[in-house]
């Protein structure tokens, strides 16, 4: 059968990213066929709604023809050029422009690269280059947060603050540096706004002190943390943590991957702190998945130092493709949609998934229900009192991940018994609803399982 000599051809050839090589092996590829709006299609002809929009990227939902539109005309076009020699091609030009336009403050300045762990990677160089620029390339030592994530390059893995990104890589490097999550739920403090944000201003404060703020380079934050669990902070964490950055001369740098187009509710998640970072990350919803995109969003003051800095020197960063003309088009198109509409049924769907996910609370297994906008996540525990985790034994959030998709539902089950939520902005009501009943019935069928009682 056709999906079954893939599934053969897959299992000999084909290495997957962030997966356990010999579980997948034994338990082989789910071939996924063909998908419109927010339902995606597998080889053997079962619909399922994208409760998680790939992996948190497809905002504007499968099948926009004038996504299509737009790649097939640039590719007719000119489907390459190169941002070397002082060449360059018009879309890139514009979405660069438009991404200046829309981003907070005076991000002005716009690299592309190919991903979200690119982007990080390079705002690294360009942290390190900066200070070099100032004449205090002293200041070297990086900080993010525990529960993290930054990608998964040579330098980001060491942001990145989950253990299996570090283990067996020689991850972190001795310059990486974390300080504990806002985790709300399981915080040690309690769950507190203020006293959280107080934790967590005093932590880093204490960083910076044992590190010397002469030493500390930059800061990292997600607005919400994503991998990690879905951690969203109290209104007004990112706020505090940036005034921290700035008494010490620190470099705050938004790490806006998931959070960034609509996701959240606005463009971008630290508009809702007022926070201009100094530097911004994205990828996913920039080109909704349909081809590969990421930028990194600098400021005047961060870019007109690297420029004067490097004089008439080449500043040696860049990639083949960088700024690639598909994937600006691409970008470009998704703008056009997200100003067109999108962006207002994220924020209308995001309400109706935010409170149906609420009314799971009640149910014996749901700890924590947290999110904002299109993004969120149900804790799973045995004990609600206790705030017991589920047991950790292998294989029970892919059980979880199993029965769902059976029930025609993709959700991303954590090995923690965090499910996590980040569905089209195209959502329609029934679609939305449809994701809750689908989780319910799932979560009910996993109460009946021996090991979770
Ligand atoms: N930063 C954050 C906050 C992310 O969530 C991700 C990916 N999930 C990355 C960086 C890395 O992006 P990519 O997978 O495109 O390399």
């Amino acid at each position: 059968m056709f999906s079954n000599s893939l599934i053969e051809l897959d299992r000999a050839h084909l290495v997957h990213p962030v997966s356990s090589y010999r579980s997948h092996e034994r338990m082989g590829v789910r071939v996924l066929k063909s998908a419109r709006g927010a339902t995606v299609t597998d080889a053997t002809g079962h619909h399922l709604l994208d409760g998680f929009a790939g992996l948190w990227c497809v905002n504007v939902g499968y099948g926009q023809e004038s996504i299509v539109d737009a790649a097939t005309k640039q590719l007719r076009e000119l489907p390459y050029a190169t941002g070397y020699f002082g060449l360059g091609s018009e879309p890139a030009i514009r979405l660069a422009a438009k991404l200046a336009e829309l981003s907070p403050g005076d991000l002005n300045h716009i690299y592309f690269t190919l991903g979200g762990s690119d982007a990080v990677d390079s705002t690294i160089r360009f942290i390190r280059y900066y200070y070099h620029s100032k004449g205090t390339p002293q200041k070297d030592q990086f900080i993010s947060v525990e529960y993290g994530y930054h990608g998964s390059s040579t330098a980001g893995s060491g942001l990145t603050a989950i253990p299996v990104f570090h283990a067996g890589f020689g991850a972190p490097f001795h310059w990486q540096h974390k300080i504990p999550s806002h985790y709300v739920y399981r915080n040690p403090v309690g769950s507190n706004s203020q006293a959280i944000i107080d934790a967590s201003v005093g932590a880093l404060r204490a960083k910076i002190a044992e590190l010397g703020a002469e030493r500390v380079a930059a800061f990292y934050a997600e607005p919400i943390q994503g991998s990690g669990g879905v951690l969203v902070p109290p209104v007004g964490w990112l706020t505090a943590m940036h005034a921290v950055c700035k008494e010490h001369d620190i470099l705050f740098v938004a790490d806006e991957v998931i959070t960034g187009f609509g996701r959240t509710g606005p463009l971008f998640a630290c508009e809702e702190d007022d926070v201009t970072p100094d530097l911004m990350t994205t990828a996913k919803g920039l080109t909704s998945g349909y081809v590969p995109l990421g930028a990194v969003f600098m400021s005047d003051n961060v870019y007109n130092t690297i420029a004067d800095g490097a004089g008439k020197a080449d500043v040696g960063h860049g990639y083949t493709y960088s700024a690639h003309p598909v994937s600006a088009a691409v970008g470009l198109e998704c703008l056009r949609l997200y100003e067109d509409g999108l962006l207002d049924n994220g924020r209308r769907a995001g309400k109706r998934l935010m409170a149906g996910l609420r009314s799971l609370a009640d149910h014996p297994l749901v700890g924590d229900v947290r999110g904002r906008g299109m993004l969120a996540a149900v804790e799973l525990v045995t004990d609600k009192a206790r705030k017991t985790p589920l047991p950790p034994e292998a294989d029970l959030a892919r059980r979880i991940f199993d029965r769902a998709w059976n029930n025609g539902l993709v959700i991303r089950a954590f090995a923690n018994g965090v499910l996590g939520y980040a569905p089209p902005l195209c959502c329609t009501d029934e679609e939305i609803d449809g994701i809750i009943e689908r989780t319910r019935r799932t979560l009910d069928q996993t109460l009946d399982d021996k090991d979770v009682r």
